[in-house]
């Protein structure tokens, strides 16, 4: 099962859950803070924040571009 990110919206608290996508796409996440179910979840294997983009490059932009 993957581990998720998430932060709440409601009072910012990043807690991580370790759930199957499909409890997350029901909304099961809930913040242990606050109960509120507002909440963004992230991927903490990835440092995608965008959701389903297709971003499988290698480089990265300008990251050691020294010339
Ligand atoms: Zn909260």
């Amino acid at each position: 099962m993957p581990l998720y990110e998430f932060t709440c919206r409601k009072c910012g608290h990043v807690f991580e859950e370790l759930l199957s996508l499909a409890d997350v796409q029901a909304g099961k996440v809930a913040c242990p803070a606050c109960k509120s179910k507002a909440v963004d979840k992230g991927f903490s294997s990835f440092a995608t924040s965008g959701g389903d983009g297709g971003h499988v490059h290698g480089g990265g932009c300008g990251r050691g571009g020294f010339s």
